[in-house]
């Protein structure tokens, strides 16, 4: 028979940490919580190597008295709640008593706190769970929490952290929620002794979004409001037309905690639909009041989920509500759609070819070639070794839908998408610059103001080397901001902030990575030739044929860099079948 004995307290907070603080980022909530909680109006909050080296939290709340905090460290201590009950009335970040005990039995931990009415402070070291001393401590009424040396007696935990950056830009990410949740609070965040950003006690959440983000997101979101009975809608939202590649500008909070919801999430993509374009998130900063009994914040460990009783009724409500507020802005002509548009088109064009093809039973694309003794599907025989000889033969008929030119061959008819092929040549042209290292640049006029949130400029410093050796001059004023002084000849200036954006997107989603750098500049290349390619409204016959020649002496001419065939043709033979001739 099995011994049936109680876990020591010891590994059962160690076995609990595991559930409520699963990485570094997931302990400063609980402690950013937990100053919120006390009533502080200025919360500082530090990390060292993406938070395993030190934690800390430092707030001027109300502290606690010596017993308090060797209470708080108790499994199941907590001041907030009495009874079950209470969780449909809470009006505090935490409730179950579990974020302290848990974080000092996984880490060397210091709490140091000094309450209003006493005139010394309280230091409790815990190591791995273990009490080390209680001692008397000078501080000023607030608490400070530190945990140092996270996971350490856990090792098999430090194990799954991910690399110091990637944990670095969730505990930013967090702390920004929390910032945003309440601008009446001051926050630093110090990472590896830089300031990541300081915002005073702000009267406004877009003057806290100026203050985090930056001036120019700040200019860019709109208010929105919206009341009916039991439910408010507040915050600031994008609009139409202005997308992000990832969800990361996209940020829910419940009764006023930031909060993953797919209700939300699902409301607003669904508000969006029709002014994004596929594949792009809406940016929003949206809170959501109800009351406390309709939601339900404890079906997460780490509090992260919610789940309303009437999610129907909340899904509706801000649909309604959002989808009113960006009919209301589609009608105020705005020059943030431009670029939108330009994707639209994009889309259109991609969609524009492998469709109507398909539907009248052309032949399907041509495959993409690889350059010769390389792996993969071997060219079909109709495009020959030598491919300007051929492409001498064609002859220009004209132009359909300012996309697709119509050339009459010996074998049958070709349709050209124009796109494809200027980005195939493109890609090439930049490719080979790119591999040579000579990117011919241009010194700007008017150098570009960028100024980044924390994270991207945290990447754009890390990958600045990289970006430099393909064309651009970048220099750094003050913390997260960045002028442009020079940008490849390839490009407008003007489009050299918005190209740095992309770079940036594709860096921190890992699409490019300048660990490989052969990979890194093809990806780079892909991204400039699309960017690069500026149809010319219509082209006569001589810039047709140049531009068939031009795609025929690349190495890859069937496809464009991004996969989509460039031209598709029909043979005699195949017209002579579908027109039933003999
Ligand atoms: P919970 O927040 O769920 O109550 P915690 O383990 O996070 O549980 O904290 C336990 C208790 O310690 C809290 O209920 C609160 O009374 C006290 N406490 C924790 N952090 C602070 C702080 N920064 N300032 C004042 N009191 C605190
Ligand atoms: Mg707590």
């Amino acid at each position: 028979m099995p011994q049936i004995h109680i876990l020591p307290e010891r590994v059962a907070n160690q076995i609990a940490a595991g559930e409520v603080v699963e990485r570094p980022a997931a302990v400063i909530k609980e402690l950013v919580e937990n100053s919120l909680d006390a009533g502080a109006t200025r919360i500082e909050v530090e990390f060292r190597q993406g938070g395993r080296e030190l934690l800390r939290v430092e707030d001027n709340g109300c502290g606690m008295s010596r017993d308090d905090a060797l209470l708080a460290l108790e499994r199941h201590a907590t001041s907030k709640i009495a009874e079950t009950a209470d969780l449909d009335r809470l009006t505090t970040f935490g409730f179950r008593g579990e974020a302290l005990p848990s974080i000092a039995s996984v880490s060397r931990f210091t709490l140091q706190t000094r309450a209003r009415n006493s005139d010394v402070g309280t230091e409790i070291l815990v190591d791995g769970g273990r009490q080390v001393h209680v001692r008397d401590c000078g501080r000023p009424v607030g608490t400070s929490v530190e945990a140092a040396r996270l996971f350490h007696p856990v090792p098999a935990r430090r194990k799954f952290l991910k690399t110091d950056a990637t944990e670095a830009a969730h505990l930013v990410q967090c702390v920004r929620l929390y910032a945003l949740a309440c601008p009446g609070v001051a926050f630093t965040l110090i990472g590896d002794g830089r300031v990541v950003f300081r915002s005073p006690q702000c009267a406004t959440l877009s003057e806290r979004v100026g203050e985090i983000f930056g001036a120019q997101m700040a200019e860019r979101l709109l208010p929105i409001e919206a009341e009916e009975p039991g439910l408010r809608l507040s915050g600031l939202i994008g609009r139409p037309g202005e997308g992000r590649s990832t969800r990361h500008e996209l940020m829910t909070f419940v009764n006023g905690r930031p909060v993953e919801s797919r209700a939300l999430n699902f409301a607003l993509l669904e508000s969006y639909r029709d002014s994004l374009p596929e594949g792009r998130y809406p940016r929003a900063i949206l809170f959501l009041a109800c009351d406390p009994a309709d939601v339900d914040v404890n079906v997460h460990p780490a509090k992260r989920e919610v789940r309303f009783r009437r999610e129907q009724q909340v899904r509706g409500f801000v649909i309604r509500c959002v989808l009113a507020r960006i009919r209301e802005l589609g009608g105020a002509a705005d020059p943030g759609i431009a670029p939108a548009s330009a994707e639209a088109l994009a889309k259109a064009e991609l969609t524009g070819l492998g469709e109507p093809a398909s539907a009248y039973g052309l032949p399907a694309p041509a495959p993409p070639v690889g350059s010769p003794g390389e792996e993969g599907p071997a060219a079909p025989q109709r495009v020959p070794a030598d491919g300007e000889g051929r492409v001498r033969a064609w002859r220009f008929l004209g132009t359909a839908h300012d996309l697709y030119a119509l050339f009459e061959t010996p074998s049958g008819i070709v349709l050209l998408d124009r796109r494809a092929a200027h980005e195939r040549i493109w890609f090439e042209r930049l490719r080979g610059q790119f591999a040579a290292g000579r990117v011919p640049g241009q010194r700007l006029l008017l150098p570009v103001p960028l100024e980044l949130e924390p994270v991207s400029a945290a990447i754009l410093m890390d990958s600045r080397a990289f970006i430099e050796a393909h064309g651009f001059e970048i220099a750094e004023f003050g913390s997260n901001f960045f002028r442009i002084e020079a940008a490849p000849q390839w490009m407008e200036p003007a489009d050299a902030g918005s190209f740095i954006r992309d770079v940036l997107g594709e860096l921190r989603d890992g699409k490019l990575s300048p660990g490989n750098l052969d990979l890194a500049r093809d990806e780079l290349a892909r991204l400039a030739a699309s960017r690069a390619v500026r149809l010319p409204a219509a082209a006569g016959a001589s810039e047709m044929e140049s531009l068939a020649s031009q795609l025929f002496a690349t190495e890859s001419p069937l496809a464009s860099p991004a996969g989509r065939p460039t031209f598709i043709e029909i043979d005699r033979a195949e017209l002579a079948r579908r027109f039933q001739r003999k």
